[in-house]
């Protein structure tokens, strides 16, 4: 008789829709292709999405053998379901693998005594070993699994990394998911997608180039085409690519333009989502603009995580060369393509000096669009996750739930089981205090720039002064004055309770009860406030004043009025249906748009008017604008209203008319 396989791969749903289980689909599809004795086998349907506890247990009861692949994300389920599923039958046998099941595995087997084996590193031909083995139990034979037998623990030698993947059989092209898209019809599907196994890098903080080492193994290139025209086939619109640097070999483009041409004649899949590569500028920039131009991308990544080059070199990131990516910014930025640029706050080695100097580096270079600020936290795996590191670089951490920006409240299920993450905030280099002030000071420069609530004046004074960016984040983040500025004073206060509030186990992201029922990102949040309580008048009063204060000319004084007024007439608001026409004196949007390609422009006074389109994307009840402005424009701040030059007095008068 067969022996029933169950096994357990929990992804996060983006919008409804979720991940086909890849890990779990390329053990299986190994298995059936390598095993001495693949009958020996059935396998069920892999769970794949957050169901309660009752209901994976429910599903998982008849089997013989369960396979975890587990992640910060899914970790605690995984951990109770196995327990339980334990407590029914204890014959029944539990494997974790994935990038949560710890390398330095004692601890981890001994509080969770249910767990049978860990298979570490890669799981293809261990989980394969181990199955054809079972129910012998000469595990001494099988190596990268580790495992407690008679009290004693036992952590066999790793296997060499696969050199040659070419030859590995594909779960999409195997059929191994054929009976799992059957059994959901309903579901609308994404997919992970492997061109290339391996990272030359080995940053402290990931788990990935630790994992899968230096040396690139590739696919063939032929099951990547059949690949690709099977999504296409099974209407797959969302590509992840797994690979830690797309890009970094000479095919990728080839690769990119494969899936470019599918797209082109069968539709499918819309969007391919890359990890850009570090070091290989010119091919990274022809790759991303072909992507980008053939509309598989929205906006482009590029992970700088700190521009301190001793931090860097703390992180071991040091030879992933920060000129590349300011360059590559900067020809994306000449192409009108939009960049989000990655920071991660609470690195070793970085302080809140080091900190902001990134931010302001990385504006002066050109980044206007976003700075993805993330928060640290420590996988199991990684470098980092060292005891010797750990001391070293004295870091402590704080246990807090896991909940994804814009998600819901509905993603805590009623099982009461919530993932958690280990995020870190004190350093040698940054104490708590410091870590609280960087934090919120991530948080005003999003709400400020990124946000659009004040790019336009502190741009433009920014050329005119010749200040860095900081001097002007500054000048809003040193407000304490309830009397005269209540509202900055107000969002200050708001944004230092954020950060405290993680410190003491709160969540990344605020969660608005009134607004939609998701969490929000501390800036947005911002943004909701003022227009909630209708501060939002009061607030470019007040930021006004701060602004004109600063300049020691009548004329920058003039320039600051002019921008602040566009600037607040640019924002999509909720309720507005008319377009509006501003007349300025100076041709503000002009230098703001030379200033935003990083060029010189000379400020020019004279008459000038605008038509500020608020007709073709205005007309929204404010949460219509939460949803659809704010929380869908977030990773292209795509927050201000097209506009267009009136030129001349007549086509002033037919607008006006209009
Ligand atoms: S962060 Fe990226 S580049 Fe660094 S080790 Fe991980 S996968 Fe490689």
């Amino acid at each position: 008789m067969q022996l029933k396989v169950g096994s357990v791969q929990i992804n996060n749903g983006f919008s409804g829709q979720f991940y086909l289980p890849y890990s779990i689909g390329t053990l299986y599809a190994y298995f059936l292709h390598f095993s001495k004795n693949p009958q020996k086998y059935k396998f069920k349907s892999p769970i794949y999405k957050r169901l309660l506890l009752d209901e994976c247990v429910n599903d998982l009861k008849d089997c013989d053998i369960i396979l975890f692949s587990t992640y910060v994300w899914n970790i605690n389920i995984s951990l109770e379901i196995a327990k339980k599923l334990k407590q029914i039958d204890k014959k029944k046998f539990i494997i974790f693998g994935g990038p949560s099941a710890p390398d330095i595995s004692e601890t981890f087997l001994r509080t969770n005594n249910f767990i049978d084996c860990i298979c570490h590193q890669e799981g293809e031909r261990t989980i394969t070993n181990l199955l054809d083995y079972y129910p012998e139990d000469e595990w001494q034979k099988i190596p990268g699994i580790s495992y407690v037998n008679s009290n004693n623990y036992y952590r066999n030698s790793n296997l060499p990394k696969m050199r040659e993947i070419s030859h590995l059989p594909s779960p999409y092209l195997t059929g191994i998911f054929d009976k799992l898209i059957k059994e959901n019809p309903d579901e609308h599907w994404l997919a992970s997608w492997e061109t290339n196994r391996g990272c030359p890098f080995s940053c402290t903080f990931c788990d990935w180039g630790s994992a899968t080492t230096s040396k690139i193994s590739r696919m063939d290139m032929k099951k990547l085409e059949e690949e690709l025209l099977w999504f296409a086939r099974h209407k797959i619109e969302f590509i992840y690519v797994c690979d830690a640097n797309f890009g970094i070999l000479p095919r990728d483009y080839e690769i990119a333009k494969m899936a470019l041409d599918i797209k082109k004649k069968y539709g499918y899949p819309h969007i391919l989502s890359v990890q850009t590569t570090k070091n290989a500028r010119e091919r990274s920039y022809k790759i991303q603009k072909l992507l980008y131009d053939g509309g598989m991308h929205k906006s482009i990544n590029l992970a700088m995580q700190s521009t301190d080059m001793t931090t860097l070199k703390e992180i071991k990131r040091d030879n992933i060369s920060i000129d590349d990516y300011k360059e590559l910014q900067r020809r994306f930025i000449a192409d009108k393509i939009p960049t989000y640029t990655d920071l991660i706050i609470g690195l070793p080695g970085d302080t809140y000096e080091k900190f902001t100097r990134s931010v302001d580096d990385l504006i002066q270079s050109g980044q206007h669009y976003r700075i993805q600020y993330n928060n640290l936290s420590i996988l199991p795996n990684a470098e980092m996750a060292r005891e010797e590191y750990m001391k070293k670089n004295q870091i402590k951490t704080i246990e807090i739930p896991i909940v994804n920006m814009h998600g819901s409240l509905d993603e805590t299920p009623a099982d009461g089981i919530v993932e958690r993450q280990n995020m870190v905030i004190s350093t040698k280099d940054m104490p708590t205090e410091d870590w609280i002030k960087v934090r919120k000071y991530a948080t005003l420069t999003e709400f400020l720039y990124f946000n659009k609530m004040l790019q336009l004046p502190i741009i433009i004074l920014q050329k005119l002064k010749n200040n860095n960016f900081n001097f002007f984040f500054d000048l809003f983040n040193q407000v304490k004055d309830e009397k005269n500025f209540p509202v900055t004073t107000s969002l200050n206060k708001l944004f230092d309770s954020h950060a405290l509030g993680i410190t003491k186990g709160n969540p990344e992201f605020i969660y608005s009860k009134e607004v939609l029922k998701i969490y929000w990102p501390p800036g947005e949040f911002g943004m909701l406030y003022l227009y909630q309580k209708k501060l939002i008048n009061k607030f470019y009063d007040e930021a006004s004043f701060l602004l004109k204060k600063i300049c020691s000319t009548n004329l920058e004084r003039d320039i600051a009025d002019n921008a602040i007024k566009l600037n607040y007439e640019l924002l999509k608001k909720p309720f507005q249906n008319d377009n509006v026409i501003i007349d300025l004196e100076y041709d503000i949007p002009l230098f703001y748009e030379r200033s935003l390609l990083g060029e010189n422009y000379e400020i020019k006074k004279g008459k000038y008017s605008y038509l500020i389109d608020i007709k073709t994307d205005g007309q929204r009840d404010f949460f219509n604008w939460a949803q659809k402005v704010i929380w869908y424009g977030h990773r292209k701040a795509d927050y201000f209203y097209k506009y267009k030059k009136l030129k001349s007095d007549t086509e002033k008068q037919f607008f006006q008319e209009k």
